[in-house]
């Protein structure tokens, strides 16, 4: 039976090193040291892609206080790269958003939220001042192999001074998976963190090897979640919501309840066919469920609980806030309401996603200014933002003329952004921050993705036919052009991620078959992005060079019957400089 190594997986907590949490986003960090000095403590967006320098003013300089700054005992690897995720625990976090409220600053949704922002601080005496904990999960680039097995590496790095979760623990088969489960479960509501499962992993590395990746996730974790919290409630009523992107969600407004310690007053009911599968009323008695950071939703009616004279609930016919006809499109569960940037609520959706912290990143832009100016109709688009005057805000209720210099001074400083930044806050529909990220390092400018045709677009990773179609139609669309056009006009400059250094590999494919010696087949494959080259699974005519080690497949038959370079180990580290 295979050994399992189990680290406790926070919703935003401990081991985010799951399938699902990966994609979903735990604030990641990675810690380099070099002998055993840290050499830097390189902060990482949630896509694993580093914050850029503009992001972050002196990357040394920014103190996360359980990283060690200098590693302890013996044994280390000459070059040492440890990942991890940054959290902030529950009672700190309550503590740092009361000191918010006081000082009168915006209040942080979620502890990973709160992670993420002091982060990204440009003074790195507010990020040290943080209550931050960063809590390893695994290796980045090591110079040397630490450990064949997982439970062995988190062993050392405990030795050398990390601090490891206390609820790390090593069990055997599928038995021990659910005895862990059902103990961890037990703790939930008692541990400082908010945890929405478990992730059992594959303990030898060897066998993690073997085991692989599918295209998304590796073979050898597994996420293991609990079940979501519920409470019951009332449904005081079900209000159409405008969207961003026009869609119309029926939210119902409930009767207030505390739903694993966060008091909920909205859950969505998603569509019209959910309200109706569901047979929510208003005035009926619903069971809410609250899982992580998702919004509430409405998941059953307790029908022996409906009031006489509940109703039932319809889509409006027309968009409550601009009056347009509500249209609903073929295949589609929404429905929605076209007029675009010219119905106020998606053009203010619009501008408080451009403003958000994942996007330009805007302080002080808050709802009710941002309802204000579109209501004035001093903004009709993003780019108006930019061509705000001093006039033009003390203008508005409650905004004086203290506040209307500080807000231009930010709108200013906002320019100078970094691309996936400025993808984000683009609002392009199905690209999200992790989508943003990817763009921009596959295309690494503006220009670049602004022309790219849709096979170009299908060739970033995770990006399928139907983003790759929207992504298209987005750029393609003469009003999004002149939004851009207009921000670059008006001087919003986005750097682009860091390039690969060009080498001689620059471009080229590889395929790696059977096992190599000096190195796990993962970090090969990093190894090979660095130096700017692919790796692709199968062989082809298109392939440069194939990576024959100990016992190899079929692709070093394929390569010679192709007539594809094949080498060896020796020519591989070569090649890569190793
Ligand atoms: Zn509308």
């Amino acid at each position: 039976m295979t050994r399992v190594a189990i680290v406790t997986g926070g919703t935003r907590g401990i081991g985010a090193a799951t399938a699902r949490l990966l994609k979903d986003s735990g604030y990641k960090v990675a810690a380099t040291y070099a002998g055993n000095e840290a050499k830097a403590q390189a902060f990482r967006e949630a896509t694993g892609i580093a914050v850029y320098k503009s992001d972050v003013a002196d990357f040394s300089a920014c103190q996360v206080r359980t990283v060690p700054l200098r590693l302890q005992g013996s044994g280390w690897p000459r070059v040492l790269e440890v990942r991890g995720e940054v959290v902030i625990p529950l009672a700190d976090f309550a503590r740092l958003n009361a000191e918010q409220a006081k000082r009168g600053g915006r209040l942080f949704a979620n502890p990973r939220n709160a992670a993420a922002g002091s982060l990204r601080q440009l003074d790195p005496r507010i990020t040290a001042a943080r209550p931050l904990a960063f809590f390893p999960w695994g290796l980045g680039e090591t110079s040397a192999s630490v450990a064949p097995s997982y439970s062995k590496i988190v062993e050392r790095l405990r030795q050398w001074g990390f601090r490891v979760s206390t609820l790390f623990a090593s069990v055997r088969g599928a038995a021990g998976c659910l005895a862990y489960f059902r103990r961890i479960g037990a703790q939930r509501d008692a541990l400082p963190f908010e945890i929405d499962g478990v992730v059992y992993k594959v303990d030898a590395l060897r066998d993690r090897e073997a085991l692989g990746f599918t295209a998304r996730a590796p073979r050898w974790a597994l996420a293991h979640k609990f079940a979501a919290r519920e409470e019951t409630t009332i449904v005081e009523d079900i209000v159409a919501s405008v969207g961003r992107t026009g869609a119309i969600t029926p939210v119902a407004t409930l009767k207030p309840v505390v739903v694993g310690g966060v008091t909920v007053t909205h859950a969505t009911l998603h569509n019209q066919d959910e309200v109706e599968r569901k047979d929510v009323r208003i005035g009926d008695t619903v069971l809410v469920q609250r899982a992580g950071d998702v919004i509430p939703e409405v998941v059953a009616v307790v029908k022996e609980k409906r009031p006489r004279g509940a109703r039932p609930w319809r889509m409006p016919a027309r968009c409550p806030v601009c009056g347009a006809p509500v249209v609903r499109e073929p295949g589609e569960a929404a429905h929605r309401c076209l007029r675009g940037l010219y119905c106020p609520a998606q053009l203010e959706g619009s501008l408080r996603h451009f403003a958000s912290r994942s996007g330009m990143d805007i302080e002080g832009l808050g709802e009710h200014l941002v309802e204000q100016l579109v209501a004035k109709g001093k903004v009709k688009s993003v780019a108006d933002l930019y061509r705000l005057r001093e006039g033009d805000l003390t203008s508005l209720e409650r905004t004086g003329e203290r506040s209307a210099r500080k807000l231009l001074e930010r709108l200013e400083r906002s320019k100078a952004t970094t691309l996936p930044r400025l993808l984000n806050a683009l609002g392009i529909p199905g690209v999200g921050e992790a989508t943003a990220a990817r763009l921009a390092e596959h295309f690494g400018s503006l220009p670049a993705l602004l022309d790219a045709d849709r096979e170009e677009l299908e060739r970033v990773p995770d990006i399928g036919p139907a983003t790759a179609a929207e992504i298209r139609d987005f750029f393609r669309d003469k009003r999004n052009r002149a939004v851009i056009e207009a921000l670059l006009r008006a001087g919003v400059r986005a750097a682009a991620p860091p390039r690969p250094k060009a080498t001689a590999l620059s471009g080229k494919t590889f395929v790696l078959t059977g096992g190599l010696e000096s190195m796990t087949r993962e970090e090969a494959k990093r190894r090979l992005a660095a130096s700017g080259a692919r790796t692709s699974e199968s062989v082809s005519r298109q392939t440069d060079y194939v990576v024959v080690g100990a016992a190899p497949g079929a692709k070093a038959a394929r390569a010679r019957a192709l007539g594809v370079k094949t080498i060896d180990e020796k020519q591989f580290l070569k090649l890569i400089g190793a």
